[in-house]
């Protein structure tokens, strides 16, 4: 019998969760649960400027409040800098790793990668200094530091929406793995996190879909298996509009006012194509019908405007 499969949802606390980030926690959830597999949380609050604990906090609060729970204490990115630390300093023993003295602008490839567009492919300005330049210009700016990554194809099968390929020095570029302000990566950061934890599948938007070839390099550098990827569809509203954490209205502190978490959920599995009408549910009774078959590739649209939206 092969193991159980361990499912995970990674949100970034950097402000409430909203009806997308729920979706893909359901989705997350359902997935491993319908296996008889295990669900992981990990709080992905690296940059903590940007992820108070009171936004931690609130996240797990939400969840609870519909109804999700998690196998094992949910895991904070930001206690574990030793673990990225270990995994940084064997990339560097490996003769990968090079200081980036680039500008901001340039910088900005280490953010979450969900919370942009595509960012530009870094044009190797800084990948051949000498020992000399590079004394010299760390005495006036602390430095990133970017994994070389090779001019080479990375293709894996994606289980919703199929065959993907990308080259990584043409596609993707060097990528950060420690940003100026001596922050990990998110790159670096999520593939040690997934292997560390046994995950064996990873159920996340289609907006990071751009980033899993340059985790799976990373994951072969390191010595880590591969999960099974599964990227799933944007949510959009009622209006076919795309959600963003602006949208308040469909936060969950709106939207717990007036509904139910089984309306919620409900509604969330109506826009999946889980349940056929809009109406409420509970995790139970999505656990059972739940099916990857009934999830459309096709951006997903909410059945309708929450009352109070
Ligand atoms: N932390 C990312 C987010 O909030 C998700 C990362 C992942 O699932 O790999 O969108």
């Amino acid at each position: 019998m092969s193991a159980p499969a361990v499912g995970r949802f990674a949100p970034t606390p950097s402000g409430r969760l909203h009806l997308g980030n729920l979706l893909c926690c359901l989705l997350a959830y359902l997935s491993a649960r319908s296996q008889g597999g295990r669900f992981l949380l990990r709080i992905e609050d690296l940059d903590v400027p940007r992820c108070p604990k009171r936004l931690s906090d609130a996240c797990i609060e939400d969840l609870t409040f519909l109804g999700f729970d998690w196998d094992e204490p949910p895991l904070y990115q930001s206690a574990r800098t030793d673990v990225y630390q270990a995994h940084f300093d064997r990339l560097r023993e490996m003769g990968l790793v090079y200081p980036c003295f680039c500008t901001r602008a340039q910088l900005h490839a280490a953010q979450a990668p969900n919370l942009g567009e595509r960012e530009p492919v870094y044009n190797r300005a800084c990948a051949h200094l000498t020992p000399a330049e590079i004394a010299e210009r760390s005495r006036t700016r602390r430095p990133a530091m970017r994994l070389r990554v090779p001019d080479a194809e990375v293709a894996f099968e994606d289980a919703h929406f199929g065959a993907i390929r990308e080259n990584l020095a043409r596609d993707c570029g060097d990528v950060i793995i420690r940003r100026s302000d001596g922050l990990f990566g998110y790159q670096l950061a999520v593939v040690v996190d997934d292997a560390l934890s046994g995950v064996t599948e990873v159920v996340r938007g289609r907006d990071i879909l751009a980033s899993t070839p340059r985790q799976i390099y990373l994951q072969r550098t390191l010595g880590f298996d591969t999960p099974v990827y599964r990227h799933i569809p944007l949510l959009m509203d009622a209006q076919g509009r795309r959600l963003a954490k602006r949208d308040r209205d469909l936060g969950l502190p709106a939207l717990s006012r007036t509904m139910s978490p089984e309306q919620i959920l409900g509604m969330l599995a109506c826009a999946a194509g889980i349940l056929d009408e809009n109406r409420p549910a509970t995790l139970d009774e999505l656990t059972k019908r739940f099916d990857w078959r009934r999830v459309p590739r096709d951006d997903l649209r909410l059945p309708c405007t929450p009352k109070h939206a």
